[in-house]
């Protein structure tokens, strides 16, 4: 006989297909991942630096310093992870308890559920509008149990995004012991003047953590790197959770080396936002309707 385990009331992430049959080289569009790959900067570096017989920094000191000299922002409040996917992980382990409440859109990342629920925590799924997060109905969901509210912004799959006065209002409505997470994975592919990332309007926030990923822009999906940016007290909790050596050298050493392409990280941009609008144009021209281009996919109407 064996010991008792949980049975987890939950599906498990379950990844678009990439493969298909008689077809070659078929794309698979639902990862949202970069259209350019990888700068060629990160290979060369790989070529001459790595060394895989050497266990990483368990802390990710380098890539630390490099991001918060790029985002001008604090080394000890950065957590990095195997994919941001791990540091949404840790949050959902330091916060939640079985009764706990967690608030997400209906339509949203569904790793913040996931996580979630593995806790015993109960999700409440709010309403959108017109399928934009609506902070009144995150507002309504919010009970004496609720302890974390995760929005992705902008938003995957509906490729809308809150304002940057609406996520000051929704931090200033939702009670101070909420903890609020906002999921910056597409920020770099935005550059509206009404829109202000996650991690440039919380940065000095003591109820807000960013998270933030080398999956997209940046062309590191397998190498599963991304970070996490929050209060010093939260994240210094945060590291006690954390696997040691969670994040390969390689993805720390291609993170560091994909930060300092900034041209790759343009020129990502406008080829995003060139063809995003073409293509956005064509659907419309037969009355199929997406989301604006603040992303890299779309959210089609059929
Ligand atoms: C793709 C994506 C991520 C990235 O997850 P990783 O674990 O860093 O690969 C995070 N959040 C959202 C909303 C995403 O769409």
């Amino acid at each position: 006989m064996l010991p008792k385990f949980r049975k987890i009331d939950i599906q498990s992430y379950k990844p678009g297909k990439s493969k298909i049959s008689r077809i070659h080289n078929a794309i698979k569009l639902s990862a949202n991942e970069s259209a350019l790959g990888t700068s060629k900067r990160v290979f060369r570096i790989l070529n001459k630096k790595i060394k895989i017989n050497k266990y990483p920094d368990n802390n990710s000191k380098n890539l630390r310093k490099q991001i918060s000299k790029k985002y001008s922002c604090e080394f000890e409040k950065i957590i990095c992870g195997a994919g941001s996917d791990e540091i949404i992980q840790i949050i959902c382990q330091l916060f939640l308890n079985s009764k706990d409440e967690v608030i997400v859109p209906r339509y949203s990342f569904l790793m913040y559920r996931i996580y979630s629920k593995i806790i015993g925590a109960k999700i409440k799924f709010s309403d959108e509008e017109n399928f934009k997060v609506s902070i009144k109905e995150i507002l309504k969901n919010v009970t004496s149990r609720t302890k974390i509210v995760f929005i992705a912004n902008p938003n995957n799959p509906t490729g809308t995004y809150l304002k940057k006065e609406e996520l000051i209002l929704l931090r200033k409505k939702l009670n101070q012991k909420i903890l609020l997470v906002i999921d910056d994975a597409y920020n770099e592919y935005i550059k509206k003047k009404d829109y202000i990332s996650g991690l440039k309007l919380f940065k000095k926030s003591n109820n807000v953590i960013i998270l933030r990923t080398f999956s997209k822009i940046y062309g590191l999906a397998s190498l599963r790197i991304g970070w996490g940016y929050g209060p010093k007290r939260i994240v210094k909790e945060m590291y006690k959770i954390k696997a040691p050596f969670n994040v390969s050298s390689t993805a720390q050493l291609a993170a560091i080396e994909s930060l300092k392409d900034e041209r790759f990280v343009n020129k990502s941009f406008k080829h995003n936002l060139f063809w995003g609008k073409k293509i956005r144009n064509l659907l419309n021209s037969y009355k199929i309707h997406t989301n604006e281009i603040n992303t890299n996919f779309f959210f089609i109407e059929l």
